[in-house]
């Protein structure tokens, strides 16, 4: 996933990904960052490049989550890892640690797909969001 420019590898898919909060129980907020309200991503195909002073993979491609088009608070719920009630809720401690890892196309190259999902999985009902493919010099 790409959130603020940065690519991160998340520890579940998009939409099993669950806000770290604790809730007034004490236990883990269940709900998920992908909600039927929240503006979705855009699944779309990046070089598979590294970071400065890394070597590139040449001419290898990857799916990636681009959350780069949503607002910049939207951005960092995410990265905050909260469901949207939790992140106006900034009081609410945390139970679990965020659980984002820098993406590295070396050490994570088994999760690099060279494909887009063929399905995109989007809880409740919402317009249609369909991957697109986005050209890049
Ligand atoms: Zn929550």
């Amino acid at each position: 996933m790409q959130i603020l420019y940065v690519r991160y590898l998340a520890a579940h898919p998009v939409d099993e990904i669950r806000c770290v909060a604790q809730t007034r129980r004490r236990s883990r907020c269940a709900q998920r960052l992908l909600s039927a309200e929240s503006q979705t991503g855009v699944w779309s195909l990046v070089p598979a490049t590294a970071e400065q002073g890394q070597l590139a993979l040449p001419a290898e491609v990857m799916a990636l989550y681009d959350l780069t088009t949503l607002p910049y608070a939207e951005q960092l719920r995410w990265r905050m890892q909260r469901c949207p009630a939790h992140a106006a809720a900034p009081s609410a401690a945390d139970l679990a640690m965020a659980d984002w890892e820098p993406f590295d196309p070396l050490v994570h190259h088994a999760h690099i797909h060279s494909r887009l999902p063929t399905h995109v999985r989007r809880p409740g009902p919402g317009p249609g969001q369909h991957a697109r493919h986005r050209a890049r010099p």
